[in-house]
């Protein structure tokens, strides 16, 4: 495994990195590599691709909203972000991806040439994420809103199901992330 792929694996939730190596090691045993290239997200970075695809007032409405829900440690996140342009990639504001928890990563099928595969009607991506499933995992593949192939997460509740606004403002707020 790469460096970089092992510094990923090091950043998520002592809890899962045993797992997720699972997942890495079962997969070869199918002949398939899949190799990690993101896990740990900051609440700002998913507060910066969060931006970049949305209109500056629909930013100013959602910065409003945390405000009003007295949740500053968010709403303050959503403003230093600043202004980005790119695709939407991303259906959460920062604290309401598992990235930002430790507890998801990405990770690509690697093709014979050694260079990734994007495409995620590729097979590889099926069997990386049925692997994944058998471990535990919940993959982005089987998402019905934003279908993400590479994604899998440790858990299958989402987090404004499990959390209120302003518990995810107070947690991170408090460990800092
Ligand atoms: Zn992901």
């Amino acid at each position: 495994m790469t460096d970089h792929a092992q510094e990923i694996i090091a950043g998520l939730d002592p809890t899962i990195q045993e797992s997720i190596q699972k997942v890495i090691s079962t997969c070869l045993e199918q002949g398939l590599m899949i190799v990690p290239y993101c896990g740990y997200r900051s609440v700002l970075d998913e507060m910066k691709l969060w931006r970049q695809s949305r209109s500056t007032d629909e930013i100013e409405q959602q910065i409003d909203k945390l405000q009003t829900a007295n949740c500053t440690y968010l709403a303050d996140l959503l403003q230093q972000a600043g202004a980005q342009n790119g695709p939407h990639v991303t259906n959460t504001i920062g604290g309401f991806s598992w990235h930002n928890w430790k507890q998801a990563v990405d990770c690509y099928v690697q093709g014979d040439d050694g260079n990734p595969i994007w495409d995620a009607s590729n097979p590889g991506y099926q069997t990386y994420g049925d692997i994944a499933k058998s471990l535990g995992y919940t993959w982005g593949g089987d998402f019905t809103t934003f279908k993400d192939a590479t994604h899998i997460q440790f858990n299958a509740g989402e987090i404004d199901n499990l959390y209120s606004i302003k518990q995810v403002n107070d947690i991170f707020q408090s460990n800092g992330w």
